[in-house]
């Protein structure tokens, strides 16, 4: 193979790109090699005919990675393959899964039970199973789509059931009854991208599959696991924490692939007011990613662009459209975006239409980034940091056909993380984080104990076994509340309502709050009801689809938001009146005079009133009180205890010590994503000159989710590395007295005030220069 022409071709298309700026746009190119082919044996287990099935889609060979993953599931060892996009992961599968249909009689097959994070996924899935044509296999989706006579036909006769978390939680297990002939020969369950279940979600997943695992040891089963994910550091650790039993890991990801030029692409004239702190001036962003994928359709490149939010996929296809409108018009319908929400008859068109080159251009969310075929375009651009490494190889690894070189490019945003790596481009290949979730958190496994004493009542052996050494105690409080009833040995389920309604496996239970258009009685969006009070307040502009709506009246109790389309030369961002009281320190390390502490903290924050600043420079232009109501959140947190004599020494005076923990606070809760796969709206802060539990200067950074979400123990865990790259990015940042890439924050409750972005940096030095070396 050639090997010059193709970097040729992504060089020259870059120069195109920037052709006629003085000042480059891009400001590092880094590359990833290809991977020659590589082959692996076939398992001496594998009948003729499965592997004439799989001839006849087109694989006559495996990879390593292949032969290995689905050698340890035919030989009953869970196994985490974490592998790139289109690496063939579902052979791994396939293959014993086949070969053991094969060789069952009739009706008598092993079973095998796919788990997808998403619909969408779950049906490319299915009808790629239905595409072998192999008449062993009986497969059908179980899902809210699915009407009821094919439910039925899942339950009674399929030996192959591809399904999401919910349907699991909700549907299966609540009902195992029903599933008695799928279940007792259940021999392989597959979770696939299982990166994405973190957080919260990862220890919801955790306790599902636990109950799986139960249910079917119940029907004497005992299903092998095989967890699919994108890259991630340490997946066999992280399968083992969900499924609660040893897996291995497999990384080593040899599938043939071209060469893939990664280059960051940093937007000349980002010009931020520097009138004082505000809201990000994200409209750059979008403004800059439009303009490039219109120059990449205009030159007839088949290209994907990844943005952050539907909105932004909706803005940036509008936006490319109406360019090419005036450069070429023959160009602007081959524009589209695509976006979660869509019917899947829409979505299936675009994929079609990107695949057969009817579409050159499309601006997408992460909906478009799981396992979806959708492979074979020329060039991937990144609007902002996806939150993650592996989404960023799951977004380049959309780019390239077969052995053909290509392009993506990295453009980031204004927060301390994008800047980050911007400026140290080292970074963004770097080992992939870990995924952090904690399944031991009582919040989430109270309400699954509810459904796993409702599906088989459990005794206090089987709970430890199951569930953790912090299960029986919290059986006997949920007796306590009147939840489960003891007789004899084990606990039951009384309550008339089914406990797996009373779970979201999705995050909060509380109800989302509705924002209401006055005038046409519409819904228009709905609000994260621990987001409400701050977003949707009385006074709040909201802005939706682009059009600004005042909030004129917000009801709590009522979960709804009455919002009136008017234009305002304003924006309005709330203001928090919080404390943090700690409850107990779990873990804690000395740094010389400072303390590292990790432990249950409270956090009780009230919306004081919201400022009202000037579109475009961020100005204050008026200030506004609330009366709101007081909420409580007991979660988990890692603080730094810093005294006085640690900041004097640093040249920190007294009246400086608020802005410098302020900004240091910000700054650590941008950069926490690097470590832990969590985003900065998954975590909170709070910093104080004198705490009164600690009596010192005190800096927090805590979990949004009751109960912890287990990031803030991975950022004290990784406390060291946390902080030098915070202060890095703080202080490499070109900005004078901070800017939204370094101190400044989107959600701050106080107004982005005070902050003192020279002596947050002198705090951070002197926090790490007492850490042990
Ligand atoms: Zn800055
Ligand atoms: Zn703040």
């Amino acid at each position: 193979m050639d090997d010059r022409a193709p970097d040729d071709a992504a060089g020259a298309l870059l120069a195109r790109l920037q052709a006629g700026d003085s000042i480059p746009a891009v400001t590092s190119v880094l590359e990833i090699p290809a991977m020659p082919k590589r082959v692996g044996s076939w398992p001496s287990w594998a009948p003729t005919e499965v592997r004439q099935a799989l001839a006849g889609i087109g694989i006559q060979e495996l990879y390593p990675h292949q032969s290995e993953a689905a050698d340890d599931l035919w030989h009953a060892r869970h196994v985490a393959l974490a592998t790139g996009t289109a690496s063939g992961k579902s052979i791994a599968y396939l293959l014993p899964a086949m070969s053991a249909m094969c060789d069952a009689p009739p009706g008598r097959e092993p079973t095998l039970l796919y788990i997808s994070p998403t619909k969408a996924l779950a049906r490319d899935q299915l009808r790629r199973m239905e595409e072998l044509h192999f008449p062993a296999l009986r497969c059908a989706a179980y899902d809210g789509d699915s009407p009821p006579e094919e439910r039925r036909w899942a339950r009674r006769h399929a030996n192959v059931v591809v399904t999401n978390p919910d349907m699991l939680h909700r549907g299966i297990l609540p009902r195992h009854e029903a599933w008695v002939a799928f279940l007792r020969r259940l021999r392989f369950v597959v979770v696939d991208e299982f990166h994405t279940y973190r957080g919260v979600l990862g220890s919801h997943l955790a306790a599902v599959l636990r109950r799986l695992r139960r249910v079917a040891e119940h029907y004497g089963a005992q299903p092998t696991f095989l967890g699919a994910s994108a890259t991630i550091a340490d997946p066999g650790m992280t399968l083992s924490q969900m499924i609660g039993v040893p897996a291995k890991g497999i990384t080593h990801d040899q599938a043939a692939r071209g060469r893939t030029t990664l280059a960051i692409w940093q937007p000349r004239a980002r010009s931020w007011p520097h009138s004082g702190p505000g809201p990000p001036a994200k409209a750059s962003l979008i403004s800059e990613t439009s303009e490039l994928l219109a120059q990449l359709v205009g030159q007839g490149v088949r290209t994907l662009a990844f943005v952050r939010s539907r909105r932004a996929a909706e803005v940036v296809a509008a936006r490319t459209q109406r360019i090419l409108d005036d450069r070429a018009p023959h160009l602007s319908e081959r524009v589209a975006s695509y976006r979660s929400g869509y019917l899947p008859e829409e979505r299936r068109e675009l994929e079609v239409r990107l695949r057969d080159g009817l579409l050159l251009g499309l601006a997408a969310t992460s909906a478009l980034e799981l396992g979806i075929d959708v492979a074979g375009v020329d060039a991937v651009l990144i609007a902002g940091w996806p939150g993650t490494r592996a989404s960023l190889r799951q977004r380049m690894g959309r780019a390239g056909r077969g052995l053909q070189p290509s392009l993506a490019i990295f453009i980031p945003d204004d927060d301390p993380l994008d800047s980050f790596l911007a400026s140290h481009p080292e970074q963004i290949l770097a080992e992939s984080e870990g995924i952090v979730l904690d399944p031991d958190n009582p919040y989430v496994l109270a309400g699954h104990l509810c459904a796993a004493a409702a599906e088989i009542p459990i005794n206090e052996e089987d709970a430890t076994c199951w569930f953790g050494p912090e299960a029986p105690g919290l059986l006997e409080t949920l007796q306590e509340r009147g939840f489960l009833r003891r007789r004899r040995a084990a606990w039951f389920w009384v309550r008339p309502q089914r406990p797996a309604d009373l779970v979201d496996i999705r995050g909060s239970n509380a109800e989302p709050v509705s924002v209401i258009e006055e005038d046409t009685a519409r819904l228009i969006a709905s609000v994260d009801a621990g987001a409400a009070d701050r977003t949707v307040h009385e006074g709040a502009v909201y802005t939706h689809q682009g059009a600004d709506h005042l909030i004129v009246g917000y009801s709590p109790e009522d979960c709804v938001a009455m919002a009136r389309r008017t234009a305002l030369p304003y924006s309005t961002q709330a203001l928090t009146d919080s404390e943090t009281r700690i409850r107990r320190v779990e873990d804690s390390q000395d740094w010389g005079a400072v303390g590292v502490r990790f432990g249950t903290v409270e956090v009780n924050s009230t919306v004081v009133g919201f400022l009202k600043r000037r579109q475009r420079t961020g100005e204050v232009i008026g200030r506004e009180p609330l009366d709101m109501a007081r909420h409580t959140l007991t979660t988990r947190a890692v603080w730094w205890e810093i005294p006085s004599e640690v900041l004097e020494a640093a040249d920190i005076e007294a009246m400086d010590v608020g802005g410098a923990a302020h900004g240091a606070e910000h700054a650590a809760i941008g950069m926490l994503p690097l470590l832990a796969q969590c985003d900065r709206w998954d975590i909170g802060g709070l910093s104080t000159e004198r705490h009164p539990d600690t009596g010192h200067c005190t800096i927090f950074v805590y979990d949004g989710q009751a109960g912890g979400a287990g990031f803030a123990r991975r950022g004290y865990l990784s406390a060291q590395k946390w902080l030098t790259s915070t202060v890095q990015a703080v202080a490499s940042c070109p900005c004078e007295s901070g800017c939204p890439s370094c101190i400044q924050s989107p959600k701050c409750g106080n107004g982005n005030e005070p902050l003192d972005k020279a002596a947050a940096i002198r705090l951070l030095n002197a926090v790490l220069a007492s850490a042990p070396r």
